[in-house]
């Protein structure tokens, strides 16, 4: 029949236009946030009969929790857009994402973090961050993009378990035991990450001092230009064991500590395995990593390894109080 026919070009059409965007939506790889065009400018929030009442945050924020220990008690619902309020109400969910982040950070670390934030990642391709929620670098927030979490089911091929280790990674090496935020950046003989300077016989400064300071004048005439991001990854890529591990000495070490603990040593003399090497300098590292890959059966037969992860994460230069994707 035509009009059968017809309609059943059209469903494939539609199907068509809806795969394609899913696509975009998910191979977005700039950081500009494309304004939302399907809200009218000047409908008053009031309308929406559904919408929490709680305050806005502007960077995705859904739900915030207050962290302490392995206990998290709900702070503030943000006010979020209908279709977000399903999942501001899934309590469940935000507890199965601090489970998995309670399984990765052990009890020495947990005690650096104070909030913990669901927030979605569709539009900004983030999937994670941390941020300092003091000014001495003791306390932290860490947020979780919720939607990204269970994009394909939960933690699937333990793309999650990246992103949290990736995160823990950043306070593992900025905290108040590894950066003087103190000091300002002209008095810092060492590695000034942006939070502060770091101390001697930190992480991140002894892998500054042995495989950054060479090209660090050149990484810092990098513009904003991707091209010219692009440019210096393709130029030192045995440099680093992923391309975003190319965005700062910073993103360096938490996907280089990422490697360590997922994969096994490496063997090899690049810079890029050299980084991964640094770490088995350190007993404690050693001992992290044990606990991580225990914790998440990584290496045992039955559970696969974490997959590199493939979500744009925002890039950050590390200015005080910017958050680390
Ligand atoms: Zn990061």
């Amino acid at each position: 029949m035509l009009l059968q026919k017809r309609l059943r070009i059209l469903i494939i059409i539609l199907l068509s236009l809806l795969v394609i965007n899913t696509f975009n939506s998910c191979s977005k790889d700039d950081d500009a946030i494309e304004p939302d065009k399907k809200e009218a400018p000047d409908k008053p929030i009031e309308d929406k009969d559904e919408s929490t009442d709680g305050p806005t945050s502007e960077e995705g924020g859904i739900t915030l929790y207050s962290v302490n220990g392995y206990d998290i008690t709900k702070k503030t619902d943000y006010k979020v857009a209908d279709n977000l309020l399903e999942l501001q109400k899934d309590n469940q969910k935000h507890t199965e994402i601090w489970g998995l982040i309670s399984k990765v950070i052990p009890n020495n670390y947990i005690t650096f973090f104070n909030e913990y934030i669901v927030i979605t990642g569709e539009e900004s391709g983030i999937a994670g961050y941390v941020v300092q929620t003091t000014n001495d670098l003791t306390k932290w927030q860490i947020g979780i993009a919720i939607d990204l979490a269970y994009y394909g089911g939960f933690n699937r091929d333990g793309e999650l378990s990246y992103t949290i280790i990736h995160e823990f990674g950043h306070v593992l090496t900025l905290n108040d035991t590894q950066v003087n935020s103190n000091k300002t950046e002209n008095d810092c003989q060492n590695y000034f990450p942006g939070e502060g300077c770091a101390k001697e016989g930190s992480y991140i400064n002894a892998l500054f001092q042995n495989f950054w300071k060479d090209i660090h004048d050149e990484f810092q005439n990098i513009g904003d230009d991707e091209s010219e991001k692009q440019a210096f990854y393709e130029k030192y890529e045995t440099r680093f064991v992923t391309q975003y591990a190319s965005t700062n000495p910073a993103e360096d070490i938490a996907e280089s500590f990422t490697h360590f603990v997922i994969f096994d040593k490496p063997t090899g003399d690049t810079y890029a395995n050299k980084k991964v090497q640094l770490f088995y300098n350190y007993p404690e590292l050693i001992e992290l990593r044990n606990h991580i890959r225990k914790s998440l059966n990584i290496g045992t037969k039955t559970k696969s390894t974490p997959v590199i992860k493939v979500w744009k994460r925002g890039s950050t230069f590390g200015k005080k109080g910017q958050k680390r994707s």
